[in-house]
């Protein structure tokens, strides 16, 4: 990125998206200075040629920008030590996200640019959208929040796409986003202690809507509401997404199909029906989302549809390994807390569950409406005892202990469990008490299953 060109940045955090900015910055011509508070990170940098030194002790006085990594805090509960240095100084703070709009917008401002946010449901619209554009035969770069770092995709040029999914952390950072479609799913409370408050986390996530040339918005919870009407009142109209209600000139998803509306009428433009990598309520919302937007990139609704189908899901979300029998294997490893294994849950009946890990508050004490759909639980790790604590005369279960053992058990159950047999993982806890993260509870999974098949 030439933005900085001849300049000399400040960078906090060096992490996979640190590292890339660092490199981006150096081969457009800036002089990078970068720090992190793990000296590893800070030895691998300088191992990678990256100029680094303790940003506590440079003269803040030549530094032109401080680029701040997402996951650092900007003021909630307090800012970072290197924002505060940097807000003495005077000194503007930014994320890669901001990097990247700036370079667009002087090297190829006509490069279609998707920028997805909400609580739930970013990656999968994000994969879902790239998906569907690739499908439509468009140049497609993917990344940001997931996967790729923004900065490490290929360059932006006029022909080529950017969908790009955005945690709130780094649109807090690019004060001038500007997306072609801008698209804002859902928000309910999480991440509340990065951001202090709620009203702050969604004025946050609008910010994604403010440049936008088409703004995409989910109005389903009342921040959606409120940030289309907000728009609205400065004659920013915006594209209104619902699945739990008929709204007016935007997209509808019903139980299997997808609306568009006018003032009055509705046209069904797509029937999900059997697509299982889009199984469940969530994932409507995430369809008629990417239908949306990929409808105001000028993608016809035939091109949509198919896509629609042949969209191989994200792994580790509701992903289906395989069936051996009538047996289906689901992996839904991501599902690290008990609302996102609601999901999966109400998905799926005569569900053979494989959940525990590393605990989370509450437990699984929400999760009492699916009780019936469980034809049997089998708990592993920490949160094995607690979990079974409240399934206790409500569903039968084994205190598995390991996915080994669990995922042994409940493929024997569930091959003599009758119709429509799923046995899924969908843990409602973090895997950190067995294993590296999400990912790799879902690959050893996989692992077992297809050594069951
Ligand atoms: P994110 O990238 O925002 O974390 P993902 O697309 O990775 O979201 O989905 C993660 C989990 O969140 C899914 O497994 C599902 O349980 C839930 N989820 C997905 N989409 C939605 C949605 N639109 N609304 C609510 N929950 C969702």
């Amino acid at each position: 990125v030439t933005t900085f060109a001849g300049k000399t940045v400040a960078v906090f955090g060096l992490g996979g998206s640190g590292l890339a900015t660092c490199h981006a910055l150096i081969a457009g011509g800036a002089n990078v200075i970068a720090f992190d508070d793990d000296a590893r990170k800070v030895a691998e940098a300088k191992a990678a040629n990256v100029g680094t030194a303790d940003l506590r002790s440079i003269d803040w006085s030549k530094i032109a920008a401080l680029i701040l990594t997402p996951g650092v805090p900007l003021t909630h509960p307090e800012p970072h030590w290197s924002a505060k240095l940097a807000t003495a100084a005077n000194v503007e703070i930014i994320g890669d996200v901001e990097l990247f709009c700036r370079e667009r917008r002087v090297h190829a401002p006509d490069a279609p640019f998707v920028a997805i946010t909400g609580t739930n449901g970013k990656s999968t619209t994000t994969a879902l959208i790239a998906h569907i554009l690739r499908e439509a035969g468009r140049d497609v770069q993917m990344g940001g929040n997931i996967g790729v770092p923004v900065l490490q995709l290929e360059p932006p040029t006029n022909a080529r796409h950017y969908v790009i999914e955005c945690s709130s952390y780094q649109i807090d950072l690019a004060p001038s986003i500007d997306p072609t479609v801008g698209i804002m799913l859902n928000v309910t409370p999480d991440h509340i202690d990065r951001h202090g408050t709620i009203e702050n986390y969604a004025a946050v996530k609008s910010r994604i809507l403010g440049r936008a040339k088409t703004r995409i918005v989910g109005v389903d919870d009342e921040f959606g509401r409120g940030m289309m009407k907000g728009l609205a009142a400065m004659q920013k109209f915006v594209v209104p997404i619902s699945i739990k209600q008929i709204v007016p000139h935007g997209y509808v998803g019903g139980e299997k199909n997808i609306y568009r509306t006018g003032a009055s009428e509705a046209e069904d433009i797509a029937d999900l029906t059997g697509i299982g990598s889009l199984r469940g309520s969530h994932n409507m919302q995430n369809a008629v989302a990417a239908f949306a937007a990929c409808s105001a990139l000028g993608v016809d609704d035939k091109t949509i549809q198919a896509a629609l189908r042949t969209f191989p899901g994200l792994a580790h979300r509701m992903e289906e390994i395989g069936k051996k029998g009538a047996v289906l294997f689901i992996n839904d490893s991501k599902a690290t807390n008990a609302d996102s294994a609601a999901k999966a849950l109400a998905s799926f009946e005569n569900i053979y569950w494989i959940a525990g890990g590393k605990q989370k508050e509450g437990g699984i004490e929400s999760l009492t409406e699916f009780f019936p759909r469980i034809a049997k639980a089998y708990l592993i790790g920490e949160a094995a005892p607690d979990f079974a604590a409240t399934l206790n005369g409500h569903v039968p279960y084994d205190m598995s202990g390991t996915l080994d053992a669990a995922v042994a058990q409940a493929a024997r159950d569930a091959a003599s469990g009758g119709k429509g047999a799923v046995v899924l993982l969908s843990p409602a806890c973090a895997s950190f008490d067995q294993f590296r993260n999400f990912e790799i509870r879902g690959e050893h999974f996989r692992t077992l299953v297809q050594g069951l098949l």
